[in-house]
């Protein structure tokens, strides 16, 4: 007999999903029907935030899995993270040709940009204050909000109104170089906390908005770059580590270690050229990468830090999601292969999409930093640039089981997400953990016209993928 107490345990539902099977719908309207059931929950929540803030509140507040309310503008948990959802609910709007839809989604997120604009400045004020809350990047502190801010600027009807909202956002978000020059500051250099989620957010300006500020832009890319660089190289090495916190032991994953940060290094090398002169730059990258490609197990796996000995531990427990193990290498190992042309990276880019398939069907729920909805859109990067259908068939099946009741209950009955309530993401309604980051995915995957080419599809993993 099955021993159901162990089953609780393991991270991951066995993948039994058939990509071949002949569905009684299409995979756009079964998609629709799960957007419009995450939407009503999702969108309950936010009215009855708005609604607190009519008698003595602000549009700030978040919820937590033990029913706390408090403020919090990140992307990651707070309001960045509904602005970043409203904004990608109309992008799919524009392209499902819905033109009532678009205009609402748009109307919605501009409503809520402008409602966060006095809370965003309150914000900053206070972080002039407290170090500990200067952390300028995408997740964590006030550069998604002009970010987004940027992205919605551009789609304004009037041409000069937009100009002038793309130049104050991006001015706001060059203004947080001047950390650099503060003495005994030092951000972390991860993803999340720290330079490289600072560099995402340069490198997004870089690549969308050229036209403006670019001596300025290109000039804070090459700061940020020099300075992770100087950070990792620990004497001795010959290539980069990172740890998090800075000073303990150097950390693998996406979100916290070298994953994340080369991927934001070799992307700022594909858009500024001229940081190949950086010397040693290039040497060290492929060292470093050279060096990952060796710590990854026979199966595809990472383990959350370099110490960790890379055959030491049993499939089942290995992470697999975005924030730690394989699939958030999916998307650095094919840009190492662009970048550098060597076939090793596609074949360490498929091992670990072939690992996310096999065990990223993870119990810790449908949110895109540690669920299922992340792991498809990792997947989509191996098909964009592979144009191999299967990785498309894959991802897509994954985000078919969205809602699906016996995942649902596994979820639940799941005992070590360590999450403080059992089968609750702990900010059940946000971007990174939940259900805003599920309708991301949700409508990230719908409504493409059937002619769009493999390397049109605009799904990328937010706040990493560029
Ligand atoms: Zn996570």
């Amino acid at each position: 007999m099955e021993d159901f107490s162990l089953l609780n345990r393991i991270r991951y539902f066995d993948n039994n999903l058939d990509i071949d099977q002949i569905p009684e719908k299409s995979f756009d309207e079964t998609i629709k029907d799960k957007l419009f059931t995450c939407k009503q929950n999702c969108f309950t929540f936010i009215i009855v935030i708005k609604n607190q803030e009519s008698k003595n509140s602000d549009p700030l507040k978040i919820i937590s899995s033990t029913v706390k309310i408090r403020q919090d503008i990140s992307a990651y948990i707070g309001s960045a993270g509904y602005l970043y959802m409203y904004y990608r609910l109309y992008e799919y709007a524009k392209r499902s040709n819905q033109p009532e839809l678009k205009d609402e989604y748009f109307a919605k997120a501009v409503d809520l940009y402008d409602k966060l604009k006095p809370f965003i400045e309150q914000y900053e004020i206070q972080s002039v204050k407290q170090k500990s809350m200067k952390i300028p990047t995408f997740f964590i502190g006030t550069p998604a909000y002009y970010l987004i801010g940027c992205l919605l600027f551009k789609d304004q009807a009037k041409e000069e109104q937009a100009q002038l909202g793309i130049m104050n956002c991006m001015k706001k978000i060059l203004s947080f170089m001047v950390i650099f020059e503060e003495e005994g500051y030092r951000m972390e250099d991860e993803l999340l906390y720290g330079n490289a989620g600072y560099l995402y957010c340069l490198l997004v300006l870089k690549l969308d908005f050229s036209e403006y500020f670019s001596e300025q832009v290109d000039d804070a890319i090459t700061r940020v770059v020099a300075d992770i660089v100087r950070a990792g190289l620990v004497e001795g090495n010959s290539f980069l580590t990172f740890s998090f916190p800075r000073g303990k032991k150097p950390y693998i994953g996406a979100a916290h270690g070298s994953i994340g940060i080369l991927y934001m290094i070799i992307k700022a090398m594909q858009l500024l050229p001229d940081l190949q002169k950086m010397t040693n730059l290039k040497d060290v990258v492929i060292k470093s990468l050279d060096d990952l490609v060796s710590r990854q197990t026979k199966a595809g796996h990472f383990g959350y830090q370099m110490s960790q000995d890379p055959q030491g531990e049993a499939e089942a427990e290995y992470a697999v999601h975005f924030c730690h193990g394989a699939p958030g290498s999916i998307p650095l190992f094919v840009e190492a292969c662009k970048t550098f042309g060597s076939k090793r990276y596609l074949e360490a880019a498929t091992l670990s999409a072939e690992c996310t398939w096999k065990y990223g069907l993870i119990k810790k729920g449908f949110g895109l930093c540690h669920g299922i909805c992340g792991n498809a859109i990792l997947m989509m990067c191996l098909y964009r640039f592979t144009n191999d259908e299967i990785w498309k068939k894959r991802a897509e099946a994954f985000i078919k089981t969205t809602l699906n009741n016996e995942i649902l209950q596994g979820m639940d009955e799941y005992e070590f997400s360590g999450f403080t309530v059992q089968g609750v993401p702990d900010h059940p309604y946000s971007l990174m953990e939940g259900q805003a980051g599920t309708i991301v995915a949700l409508a990230d995957f719908s409504g493409w016209p059937s002619d769009t080419q493999y390397f049109e599809y605009d799904i990328k993993f937010p706040g990493f993928e560029i």
